[in-house]
């Protein structure tokens, strides 16, 4: 066992963990990075997969996530636009296949008027809430004991309407079912996109892709680091008082004056604390848990649905796939689709063997696509829910009124420990500009506290 000492010790070299630690170190102090895996990155990860590069986390950036726009810009990293060219897909109820252009599914025009005044009502609310702090919205607590579900309820007796708007959160952003999370939890999803419009446009928050793939961005803030990354460190024990923190990671301890913990709020509780966390720590930790979706790769010989006039973009609320994009990869003639089983359907595939679930998804995207997109020529699920480091996708959010009674205090450091992760963002929230966010507010308040 190694032991060293540091200003300051980061425990994970996710987004959050890295931006923090070269803050750190550009304002000259010294800091190790401890990591539990073999690589830096966390939820971001680009492979080879069977010849074809794959984001098996994070991929897309959007227009407003100036503080990941800005870090790309710093490392030199060049983005393309995603395939968007042509006609939209979406199932109704039955299945039928309807083509559709922009934004709104071509639906009844009932729930068209539906579904465009939902979006209209929370685009108003959302418009009241800070994404900083949802918390002070004057409706918090009662936004926050009602499920969004429900909410939807009260709003429309329109259920297709009801099932397109919460699928925009639950199935594709939180990732849970909508009786899950709180209209509140919903509503600080949207404002971290600026707008519920935003999440509606997948030509907004799905716009633009990283040329190498998104952990590029991990990978050489983590090379500028050097020496100061340790891999295969996972942290077990943390001993804290006013004077300064160990962490004791396998094979390595870090004595240092702060410490940050970098890691998603739900593996916080995995680390012994010696003394162990206050009180209020130790709750609210216990009122967040990740959300579940598989991030589906198909590569196909051709980007065989182009020819058919299609984008590749397809929705349907009923379909297994609920959400799937053209995501060929740049400089590469093949054609990949990407499609995401969220929550519950997530459980229900996992039941079934590898081979049960591999022909459940294609024949979902054959839907949409038709019988070319059975034969896929590389096939990849990804399944962090098994990841032992981050325990499910996209990210954590709060169980039923746990925001209001918790969120002010999630990043609120206790003595020497600091918190930081998208997970804990406003804007940005569960995005890797949230995690960047955070991770420059960080160390900008450690910096602030070790001023002599
Ligand atoms: P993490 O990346 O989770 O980093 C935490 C690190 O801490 C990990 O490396 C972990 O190994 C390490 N760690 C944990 N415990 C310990 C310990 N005890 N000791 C040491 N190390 C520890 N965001 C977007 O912006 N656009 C997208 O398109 C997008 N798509 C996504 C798709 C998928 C499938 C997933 C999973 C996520 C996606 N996200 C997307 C979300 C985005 O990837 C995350 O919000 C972001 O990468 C989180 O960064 P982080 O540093 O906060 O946390």
């Amino acid at each position: 066992m190694s032991s060293i000492e540091r200003d300051v010790v980061i425990i994970g070299a996710g987004a959050s963990g890295l931006t923090a630690a070269t803050d750190l170190k550009k304002a000259g102090l010294t800091v190790a990075v401890l990591e539990a895996r073999d690589r830096v990155g966390g939820r971001l990860w680009t492979d080879d997969i069977d010849g074809a590069t794959l984001e098996i986390g994070g991929q897309w950036v959007s227009p407003d996530q100036d503080a990941l726009i800005d870090t790309l810009a710093e490392l030199g990293l060049e983005t393309y636009s995603r395939y968007r060219e042509g006609i939209n897909v979406y199932l109704g109820e039955g299945g039928e296949r309807r083509t559709f252009e922009g934004e709104i599914f071509p639906v009844a025009p009932t729930t068209e008027r539906e579904i465009v005044s939902l979006i209209d009502r929370l685009d108003a609310l959302v418009a009241e809430i800070d994404p900083d702090r949802p918390w002070d919205h004057p409706q918090a607590k009662e936004l926050d004991e009602i499920s969004f579900r429900r909410w939807l309820e009260t709003q429309t007796e329109d259920e297709e309407a009801r099932r397109n708007i919460g699928m925009f959160i639950a199935g594709a952003m939180l990732t849970k079912p909508a009786h899950a999370f709180s209209a509140l939890q919903a509503l600080l999803m949207a404002a971290s996109a600026g707008s519920f419009s935003h999440l509606v446009d997948a030509d907004f928050i799905l716009d633009k892709r990283v040329k190498g793939g998104l952990q590029q961005v991990p990978l050489l803030l983590a090379e500028r680091l050097g020496d100061d990354v340790f891999l295969n460190a996972p942290v077990r024990t943390l001993r804290w008082s006013d004077e300064g923190v160990t962490a004791i990671a396998d094979g390595v301890e870090v004595r240092a004056r702060r410490v940050i913990l970098a890691v998603p709020p739900v593996l916080i509780s995995r680390i012994s604390y010696e003394p162990p966390l206050p009180r209020r720590q130790q709750q609210m930790h216990q009122h967040l848990s990740m959300g579940f979706v598989i991030k589906v790769h198909a590569v196909y010989e051709t980007p065989f649905w182009r020819e058919d006039g299609l984008s590749g973009t397809a929705f349907s609320p009923y379909e297994l796939v609920h959400e799937a994009y053209d995501n060929s990869y740049h400089g590469d003639p093949r054609g990949t689709l990407v499609g995401f089983v969220s929550d519950e359907a997530a459980d229900d595939v996992f039941r079934q063997s590898p081979e049960e679930r591999k022909a459940r998804i294609l024949e979902s995207l054959s839907h949409y696509y038709g019988e070319k997109a059975l034969s896929p020529v590389v096939y990849y699920e990804s399944d962090w829910g098994s990841e032992e480091w981050t325990r499910g996708a996209y990210a954590a959010s709060f169980d039923m009124g746990g925001l209001a009674r918790y969120g002010s205090d999630l990043r609120t450091p206790v003595g020497p420990v600091h918190f930081s992760c998208s997970d804990m963002a406003g804007r940005g929230y569960q995005h890797v500009d949230g995690a960047i966010r955070v991770g420059h507010e960080t160390a900008d308040a450690i910096i602030a506290s070790l001023a002599p």
